[in-house]
C-alpha cells in the first residue's frame, strides 16, 4: 500500500456538515448569557425568572415569524429526534380511534422510521412509499396510498444522505384537496425539515404542513435543542409528562440557552449564500469525478434545483467507504459514509439501496457536505490527498 505523504502542517477540513455544523460565533455569543448569568427558571415568579420567560417567548416569536406562523405553534424539544417522535407518537396516540394507517417513505431518517416501526408493532398499518432513482416520492403513488383511515403522512423535506428535496408544497396541496373532498381533517401532514432548514423556504403556509421538525445542530446552532411546529387545532398526546411546560406538550425546565441559540441560528440561516456553497460543491464534484477514475455521482444532477446545494454523494468503486473515511482523517479531512446515525451499526445505507445502487457502489459511497464557511483552499487541500488515498486503497 502506498499512500500520499502526510502534510507537514495538518489542516482540519470539515466536510461532514449534514452530520452536524459548527456553532456560529454569533449564536454562541447570544447563548453565553443564558448559560451562567441569566440562569433563573422561567417558571419562577421573581424578576430574573420572568426575564428568562421573556427571552424564551421572544425566541418563540422569532421562529414563528420565520415559519410564517403564530407564536403558539412553536414547541421546543431536545432535538430533531424528539420532535419527530413527538409528532408521530403524538398524532398516532391522540387520533388512533379515527384511523390506524400511516404513510411515510423508505428513506426517512431513523428518528422517523423507528417510531413508526414501533407503532406498526402496536397495530398500525404503514405504507412505506418507494422513491425513484433520485430519491423522490411519486405524487401519483402517494395519492394511491391515501386511505380513509390514514391519519398521518410523514415525508422528509430533504434527505440527509443524498440531499434530494421533496415537493412538500405539492404533496401538501394534494392532502388539502383530499381532506376537502372526503370532508375530513385527516391525514395530518408532517415533514422532517432538519436538513432543509439551512437553505430552503420554511413557510408552513406555503408548504401546507401541519407539523414540521427542526433542530439546532444542523443549522450552526447548538445540539440538543429542536423545534416542533404544530398547527393550531392539531392535538398531540405528549411523550414527556411533568410540570406542564410547553403548553403541556413537553414537560421539563426549558433549555434557555439552547432556545436562544436555535432562534438566533434560524435568523442567521436566512442570510446563507446558497450560490457560493453550490459553486464550491460543484468544484469539488468536478475535481473528484475528473481526477479519480471509477467514481460516480449519486442522487440528482448537481444543477437540479431539487438537490441541496451543500450535498455531494459519490461512489468510489472497489473501495470500502469506512476505510476511506478513516484514512482521510489521517490527513485532517472529515467526511462520512452516509448517515452518522447508522455508521456505528455498520449497516449499509438503506437510502442508497432504495435508489437502486448496486452493492459495490453502496459499499464505496462517501458523503461530503459543505457549509457556509467552507473555502476553496479547504477543497484544494482535500483534493491534494483524496486521489492518492483512493489509489492507495485500491492497490491493496
Ligand atoms: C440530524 C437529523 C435528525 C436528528 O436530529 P437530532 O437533533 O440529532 O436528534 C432527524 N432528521 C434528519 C433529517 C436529520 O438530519
Amino acid at each position: 500500500m502506498k499512500f500520499p505523504e502526510k502534510p507537514k502542517t495538518k489542516k482540519q477540513v470539515y466536510l461532514d456538515n449534514a452530520a452536524t455544523t459548527q456553532v456560529d460565533f454569533e449564536v454562541q455569543k447570544e447563548m453565553e448569557k443564558y448559560i451562567s448569568e441569566s440562569f433563573a427558571n422561567p417558571s419562577a415568579l421573581y424578576a430574573t425568572g420572568q426575564e428568562t420567560r421573556k427571552v424564551i417567548d421572544q425566541s418563540r416569536k422569532t421562529i414563528a415569524k420565520i415559519l410564517s406562523s403564530q407564536t403558539d405553534t412553536v414547541v421546543f424539544t431536545s432535538g430533531g429526534t424528539e420532535s419527530n417522535n413527538l409528532a408521530i407518537f403524538g398524532i398516532a396516540r391522540k387520533y388512533q380511534n379515527s384511523g390506524k394507517h400511516i404513510i411515510t417513505t423508505r428513506i426517512e431518517h431513523p428518528s422517523v422510521l423507528e417510531p413508526i416501526k414501533q407503532l406498526e408493532k402496536q397495530g398500525f398499518e404503514v405504507t412505506y412509499l418507494k422513491v425513484d432513482q433520485n430519491g423522490q416520492v411519486n405524487t401519483k403513488e402517494f395519492l394511491e396510498a391515501l386511505r380513509e383511515d390514514t391519519i398521518l403522512v410523514s415525508i422528509m423535506y430533504a434527505n440527509n444522505e443524498i440531499g434530494t428535496i421533496n415537493q412538500i408544497d405539492k404533496i401538501g396541496r394534494e392532502i388539502l384537496k383530499w381532506r376537502k373532498n372526503q370532508k375530513t381533517q385527516f391525514p395530518y401532514f408532517h415533514t422532517d425539515a432538519c436538513q432543509a432548514a439551512c437553505t430552503l423556504d420554511l413557510s408552513v403556509e406555503r408548504l401546507h404542513v401541519d407539523l414540521l421538525t427542526l433542530n439546532g445542530s444542523k443549522i450552526y446552532g447548538p445540539k440538543g435543542v429542536g423545534v416542533l411546529y404544530k398547527r393550531r387545532g392539531v392535538e398531540l398526546e405528549p411523550l414527556v409528562f411533568g410540570g406542564g411546560q410547553e403548553s403541556g406538550l413537553r414537560s421539563g425546565t426549558e433549555n434557555t440557552a439552547g432556545i436562544v441559540g436555535i432562534s438566533k441560528a434560524l435568523e442567521l440561516v436566512e442570510k446563507t449564500k446558497k450560490e457560493d456553497i453550490k459553486k464550491l460543491r460543484d468544484y469539488l464534484a468536478q475535481e473528484i469525478l475528473e481526477k479519480i477514475p471509477n467514481t460516480k455521482l449519486n442522487g440528482l444532477e448537481l444543477d437540479s434545483e431539487k438537490r441541496l446545494v451543500n450535498n455531494l454523494n459519490i461512489s468510489f468503486a472497489g473501495i470500502e467507504a469506512e476505510a476511506l473515511v478513516l484514512y482521510l482523517d489521517e490527513y485532517g479531512i472529515m467526511c462520512s459514509t452516509g448517515s452518522a446515525c447508522s455508521t456505528g451499526k455498520r449497516e449499509k445505507s438503506y437510502v442508497l439501496k432504495e435508489i437502486g445502487l448496486n452493492k459495490e457502489n453502496i459499499k464505496g459511497s462517501i458523503r461530503f457536505t459543505l457549509e457556509k464557511n467552507t473555502t476553496k483552499e479547504e477543497i484544494d487541500y482535500a483534493m491534494e490527498y483524496l486521489p492518492g488515498v483512493v489509489e492507495g486503497l485500491r492497490s491493496v
